[in-house]
């Protein structure tokens, strides 16, 4: 997952990726790795994969 220009420190664009310690979330531009609560901020968001996905299947999930 991708988050265009959403890094709190210096607006760069953020992915989501995995390690042996489990799932996170790190800038492109300037390598931050977000603290927990910032991850839930940014999961939050709307990311750059959604706006491929059709309106009905978003609302879905957000009922669920
Ligand atoms: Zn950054």
């Amino acid at each position: 997952m991708f988050w265009i220009k959403a890094c709190p420190k210096c607006r760069g664009d953020l992915y989501e990726a995995a390690d042996i310690y489990g799932k996170y979330i790190a800038c492109l531009q300037c390598a931050r790795y977000l603290t927990e609560d910032e991850q839930a901020r940014v999961e939050t968001l709307q990311t750059a994969g959604d706006r491929m996905q059709d309106v009905p299947g978003r609302l879905e999930r957000i009922a669920a």
